[in-house]
């Protein structure tokens, strides 16, 4: 230990053997800063707000005190997560599930639109101790009075700025609404607006503001590299690039939808191992396109901003804009994909001439400097 540089452990957060015993298995040494900061508020019983950036952390720092909360002799929703997409349900489950391997008999469901509603109502009548949701879903249960809410005892809202924005503020409301008023609420979000502190405001108590401002826009492990393409190079030019870099699992981000089928059947065609994910995708096709991205046996995920949103997949190799996002906030997100939990990264950037104002927009925004990078001649790849 480096003096002055003291790193908290897990146990020093008063962790139950059995969730030590799970975070162990994971592979996780030290809590990040803000599974640290915000812990031990919750498991006060205080309510929290909690910002950080993409990628530090959060699903257990909220996972761990749900698990925690869950009275496993009670068979009825104690907790409920709701999250802005489908992909992200199903992904938080997982981490949730993993974290609860040692308590025995807790139960865990993902419940979002698109899925067989039937085999969620038979799974939840069976007793779930912790529902993780979409809200448009969510709400649609609490209708047909197959989710009951009366005994649930930890609110927790992941991704609030990306569930405002897709416009689920007033399915939240009515869900809030809908809940005892004897509940912790925890609410995460990558960044705060208005519309967020007006609902901390309604809907809180007393809430503790825990941030942690790693700046990952600056974050030393990703390489950002630009390369100056005319817009029909920009396929040859991406492949070149994932040669030459030996590129293994990499996300491909683009503005439009028939721009992910496009390029998807270019790679296919080049010999790549290439997918698209839009939300055009009926919600079968997008679970398995990410279970083959996941498990490596596609390596190319091509995929919109939105369809793309919180995926958190281990090990990507890199991130490349093939088209450069509109948003500078968007540019941040994709790149966040990349270069986690301390590993090294690449975020390249295919930029058209029209596109180069905003890239300078980018850089304005986030401070840091895109180095042009030089493409790759035939023969650096052969
Ligand atoms: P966020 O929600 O903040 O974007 P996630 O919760 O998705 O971040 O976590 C990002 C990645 O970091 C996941 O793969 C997760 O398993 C991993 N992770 C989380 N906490 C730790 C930790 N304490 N040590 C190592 N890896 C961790
Ligand atoms: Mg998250």
């Amino acid at each position: 230990v480096v003096p002055g540089n003291h790193q908290r452990t897990f146990a020093d957060l008063n962790l139950p053997d059995e969730l030590l015993q799970a975070v162990t298995e994971m592979g996780f040494e030290h809590p990040s800063p803000i599974q640290a900061e915000a812990i031990p508020p919750i498991f006060q019983g205080r309510d929290v707000i909690g910002q950080a950036q993409t990628g530090t952390g959060k699903t257990a720092a909220f996972g761990i005190p749900a698990v925690n909360l869950v009275d496993v002799t009670e068979r009825h929703p104690q907790v409920l997560v709701l999250c802005p997409t489908r992909e992200l349900a199903v992904q938080v489950a997982e981490e949730v599930r993993k974290l609860s391997k040692f308590k025995r008999g807790i139960r865990i469901e993902a419940i979002y639109g698109g899925d067989s509603i039937e085999r969620q109502i038979k799974s939840l009548k069976a007793g779930v101790h912790i529902v993780i949701g979409t809200p448009g879903r969510v709400m649609d249960h609490m209708e047909r009075r197959t989710l009951k809410l009366d005994n649930v005892r930890m609110m927790i809202l992941d991704e609030a700025d990306e569930m405002l924005d897709m416009g689920f503020r007033e399915d939240i409301e009515s869900i809030l609404e809908d809940m005892p008023e004897d509940r912790q609420t925890i609410l995460f979000s990558a960044t705060m607006s208005k519309p967020i502190m007006t609902i901390t405001q309604r809907f809180q108590k007393d809430p503790v503001l825990v941030k942690v401002v790693r700046n990952e826009l600056t974050a030393q492990n990703i390489e950002q590299v630009f390369f100056e393409v005319k817009p029909k190079a920009k396929v040859e030019v991406m492949c070149r690039l994932i040669d030459m870099h030996n590129l293994n699992l990499l996300l491909v981000f683009c503005n439009q939808k028939k721009r992910v089928d496009e390029i998807v059947e270019d790679l296919q065609i080049r010999g790549y191992q290439a997918e698209g994910l839009h939300g055009d995708l009926r919600q079968a096709q997008r679970n398995n396109v990410m279970s083959k991205f996941r498990s490596g046996v596609t390596n190319i995920l091509v995929a919109t901003d939105v369809a793309a949103r919180g995926i958190d997949v281990d090990n990507v190799d890199a991130v490349i804009n093939f088209d450069i996002p509109l948003d500078e906030e968007y540019y941040v997100h994709r790149i966040g994909r990349t270069g986690r939990a301390g590993k090294s990264g690449k975020a390249f950037s295919l930029v058209g001439k029209d596109e180069k104002y905003r890239l300078r927009e980018i850089q304005n925004y986030t401070k840091v400097r895109i180095e042009k990078g030089v493409i790759p001649s035939f023969e650096d790849i052969v």
